[in-house]
């Protein structure tokens, strides 16, 4: 199984490379990503926190094993009404904060056959699309949150 990579571990805050080879190796880590988000109870995994600096999210409901794969995703819209909610991340175990974000997105994405799709998002799934795609820019929920939660104490040991 891949290991997420942790906080404050370099590769989480490169820019992660556009992937051009839509490939089996690239299916290949889409499903070991799922698998992986999952084991850890997530909704949600970047290619930076399995190491691998591209541009890949699996995005999942939260409920079962359904599973949504974006490759090089972005966000073309993003409404200017916002939602705050408490957000976590597999990179930061035991901490969590509030952060404001739009409520509703277009994404943009390639499929694992390269194929061009546009979606629109809204509702839990904007909030993870967002978060994941922060990911990929090197952006982590903590340099976004107005509020730290849960964990206050775990982040500054961390960030010693
Ligand atoms: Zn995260």
């Amino acid at each position: 199984m891949l290991k997420i990579a942790k906080y404050p571990q370099a590769i989480l805050r490169k820019t992660a490379k556009p992937i051009s080879d839509f490939n089996a190796e690239l299916k290949k880590l889409a499903v070991a990503m799922a698998e992986v988000m999952f084991a850890d109870d997530g909704i949600g995994l970047a290619g930076p926190q399995v190491s691998q600096s591209q541009r890949i999210i699996v995005v999942g409901d939260g409920k079962g094993d359904h599973y949504d794969v974006y490759v090089n995703p972005e966000i073309t819209f993003a409404s200017k009404e916002k939602d705050t909610s408490e957000e976590g991340c597999l990179s930061l175990p035991g901490i969590f904060g509030n952060v404001s974000r739009p409520k509703k997105i277009h994404v943009k994405y390639q499929d694992l056959d390269g194929k061009v799709v546009k979606e629109k998002v809204k509702g839990l799934k904007a909030i993870v699309i967002q978060h994941e795609v922060d990911h990929l820019d090197g952006i982590l929920f903590i340099d976004r949150a107005q509020k730290i939660t849960k964990g206050q104490d775990i982040l500054d040991t961390l960030k010693k």
